[in-house]
């Protein structure tokens, strides 16, 4: 036995609307219906998105129906996000889904909205969906009947739609089918004013394509203000199936088959069409492009702020060292910046670095930090004691005057209160704490005792 789709679909843009949301497909393997709706009334868009995402499934049947089924929705998802993510115009925009794939003996359904998806059998017609609506939520809590749903002031609000946003996971479905049978899927300009019992009669007699064209009317003369969308697959047992090409209806088959969707000329109507306010959980973020760029100038000033605070305080900076041969007073911090100058000589002294002893000169070259001015006026001060001493003294028995490391026992004890290392006689020529580079890093901390003097070595004669 092989079974075989035999198909008809119709789309109406119904009697009060401007325009076709709805879309659909029908194929040998595959069939859909979508209703698009929202936002900037980009449904057509939305609706024709899916349905040209969509019916790449109509081919040789997969080995797991359900996945590609939900593969394919989560991919006109992912279209859809990317046409908002180019136009926010159309942000808002959405689309119910009801899709069946077949594979010679199932059907696989994937579901999202308030489209329906039936199965007529024997005379009896089953639906296969359940809608994701407001109603049927308060019917699925035994709050309202189905009745009661039908005249709903929220009839048509929806809870599930695929709208490029959410994680719009369809329900997916499979059921058995056997000749005879009959797939029905509609846009609910059907279902919302046609009643079931007269769907299952039309359904007994004629073609698919002509059963189609019949429900569709009675949409119509029932006085359903909505676009009408019908689609009809009949299970057949057909040995030498005849070839039918596919049918695309409504906006899917108005746009691009390419993809490429024109959204502006949809967005120009200034009456609010109801299908607008079918489904909007979220309003619109019109001024995403200026949220952005106030994020990006914010970012860049206070960027610029830390660049101006950063290179203020390096101005407050001081420190010693040798400019040319003699002691110098820099201002700013010693850090090497492309295009950026964050240090420069402040004060040149008369103090050569060869009347210094050699270990003071090294300690120069290797550069002193300061508090601050008066700091580094003060350790010039004392660099310059350092060389009367040494010109004073018997050279030959001065021991800070021959070059030698001082002893540790002639350094002061520091009074920061931090151990001094052998090196360090003094507070105010003590570096930086930090790594042993000799560059000097910015100094913020232990502020020098302005008591402490340097020991002048005697001079002996
Ligand atoms: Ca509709």
């Amino acid at each position: 036995m092989t079974l075989t789709l035999r198909f008809g679909a119709v789309s109406d843009i119904g009697r009060t609307r401007k325009k076709n949301d709805d879309s659909a497909y029908a194929g040998p393997h595959f069939v859909m219906v979508a209703d698009g709706m929202g936002g900037a009334a980009a449904g057509d868009v939305a609706s024709a998105v899916a349905v040209h995402t969509m019916q790449r499934l109509d081919g040789p049947p997969p080995e797991d129906m359900l996945e590609a089924l939900a593969g394919a929705v989560h991919r006109a998802n992912e279209r859809l996000a990317e046409l908002i993510e180019e136009d926010a115009a159309v942000e808002g925009m959405g689309t119910t889904v009801t899709a069946v794939l077949f594979d010679g003996t199932r059907i696989g359904v994937a579901h999202l909205g308030d489209s329906r998806g039936y199965l007529w059998r024997d005379g009896e017609l089953l639906r296969i969906t359940h809608d994701h609506t407001w109603v049927q939520s308060l019917m699925d809590d035994g709050r309202i009947t189905e009745d009661e749903a039908k005249v709903h002031s929220h009839r048509s609000l929806l809870l599930k739609v695929l709208d490029g946003r959410h994680d719009s996971a369809p329900d997916l479905t499979v059921y058995d089918v056997q000749p005879g049978d009959r797939i029905l899927i509609c846009s609910d300009g059907l279902s919302g004013f046609v009643d079931h019992d007269r769907i299952e009669r039309v359904l007994s007699i004629g073609t698919a394509q002509s059963v189609a064209q019949e429900l569709l009317q009675l949409a119509l003369e029932a006085g359903s203000n909505d676009n009408v969308t019908v689609v009809v697959a009949d299970v057949v047992d057909d040995a030498a199936p005849v070839a039918a090409e596919p049918i695309m209806v409504g906006a899917a088959a108005d746009s691009h088959s390419g993809g490429s969707y024109a959204t502006t000329s949809t967005l120009t109507g200034a009456a609010v069409d109801p299908e607008e306010l079918r489904y909007a959980p979220r309003p619109p973020r019109r001024f995403r492009w200026l949220t952005r760029t106030a994020a990006v100038v914010l970012g860049l000033a206070l960027v610029a702020v830390a660049a101006v605070v950063s290179y203020t305080w390096s101005q407050q900076q001081y420190y010693v060292a040798s400019s040319d041969g003699r002691v110098a007073i820099y201002q700013g911090v010693h850090l090497d910046l492309p295009g950026v100058e964050l240090y420069h000589v402040y004060e040149t002294q008369d103090l050569l670095l060869s009347e210094l002893p050699s270990f003071r000169r090294s300690q120069v070259l290797d550069e002193l930090a300061a508090d601050d001015l008066d700091h580094a006026h003060s350790i010039v001060e004392e660099l310059q004691t350092f060389a009367v001493a040494c010109a004073d003294a018997d050279r030959s028995k001065a021991r800070e005057c021959s070059g030698a490391t001082p002893a540790p026992a002639t350094a002061p004890t520091s009074t920061s209160g931090s151990t001094a290392p052998s090196d360090t006689t003094s507070a105010t020529t003590s570096k930086p704490p930090g790594p042993t580079t000799p560059k000097p890093t910015p100094k913020t901390t232990s502020k020098r005792p302005s008591t402490t003097r340097v020991p002048v070595p005697e001079a002996t004669s």
